[in-house]
């Protein structure tokens, strides 16, 4: 172990680059990696299989502590699973993306889903070098203690194109992808609906900017180690 152990956080808006940043960083400070955001999609899918209306809260509240969710915190592998089911890419489907926030926007999902994140945080702490945890709340809510906070963002532009460059490559596809005018337009309604929640649009209190737009994915990961290794011990 280096010094004290680390909580970074790393909140922004969908197709900021938040995981591949997230992990990156991860993997070159020797920490740990928690991804929120695959954690609200495991309730989502779980939700939808089992045919709970996520439009209904009362069904969502009633249902949410059963599906038993396990979030891996290796970089390298940052598995998470369902009842012990691996849904790495069911989590990436249009219809969960379609039907997540509404699931987020239910306050005893938050509650449950906050708590493990603590708990792994607080894991991580006691059993390495410290993590990266990525989302949208982890500076104001999950862990205002984080010694680092970082705002990652980028224009609603430059978020859609790599979402479309993620979508065309998950798929094995050429380019073939969503238009990006579809592409943005589903960003931004659901940067409007995740705000009616946390706060996707706007940097922390005591957290840094750092704004992707025109940087390379090495440049913002350069950014945010060296943003890192200025607060760690
Ligand atoms: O980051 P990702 O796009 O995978 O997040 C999926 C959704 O999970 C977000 O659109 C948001 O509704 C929800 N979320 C949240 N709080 C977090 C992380 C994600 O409400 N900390």
């Amino acid at each position: 172990m280096i010094g004290k152990a680390i909580v970074v956080a790393v909140d922004g808006p969908s197709g900021a680059g938040k995981s591949s940043v997230s992990r990156a960083v991860a993997r070159r400070l020797g920490l740990r990696y928690l991804d929120t955001g695959a954690q609200y999609r495991a309730m989502t899918w779980w939700m939808l299989r089992h045919g709970v209306n996520v439009a209904d809260r009362q069904a969502v509240t009633a249902a949410c502590d059963k599906p038993v969710v396990v979030s891996g915190t290796d970089p390298d592998d940052p598995a998470i699973t369902v009842d012990g089911q691996d849904v790495a890419e069911q989590i990436r489907t249009p219809e969960v993306t379609a039907a997540v926030s509404a699931v987020a926007a239910v306050q005893p999902v938050r509650d449950r889903l906050i708590a493990l994140q603590r708990q792994i945080i607080a894991a991580a702490l006691a059993e390495s070098d410290g993590v990266v945890a990525e989302g949208r709340d982890i500076a104001d809510v999950v862990y205002p203690a984080a010694a680092s906070k970082i705002y990652l963002t980028a224009s609603p532009e430059a978020r859609a194109e790599r979402r479309n460059a993620e979508l065309d490559g998950a798929d094995g596809s050429d380019g073939e992808g969503p238009v990006a005018e579809d592409t943005l337009a589903d960003l931004q309604r659901r940067d409007a609906e995740d705000a009616r929640t946390t706060r996707p649009l706007e940097a922390a209190p005591g957290a840094v900017v750092v704004d992707a737009t025109h940087l390379t994915l090495t440049q913002v990961i350069d950014r945010v180690v060296e943003l890192v290794e200025a607060v760690r011990i």
